[in-house]
């Protein structure tokens, strides 16, 4: 049972999400807080799709 378009699957870090600018673990890299959800890893109800449900993005730092 499961609605389309309807994505409540719990927040998946194995894989980059679409707002990351890195996979994870790329030098020069760091975690930020995702702008879409603010955070909250939820818009409306659903995972948000930014950051895959974690509420971080994947954000260059600087000094690469
Ligand atoms: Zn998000």
């Amino acid at each position: 049972m499961k609605a389309p378009g309807s994505d409540t699957r719990p927040a998946d870090r194995s894989r980059p999400a679409p707002g990351d600018e890195a996979p994870p673990g790329t030098p020069g890299t760091g975690e930020d807080i995702c702008p879409e959800c603010d955070g909250t890893g939820r818009r409306d109800g659903r995972r948000c799709e930014n950051c895959a449900g974690t509420g971080k993005i994947i954000r260059g730092i600087g000094g690469a």
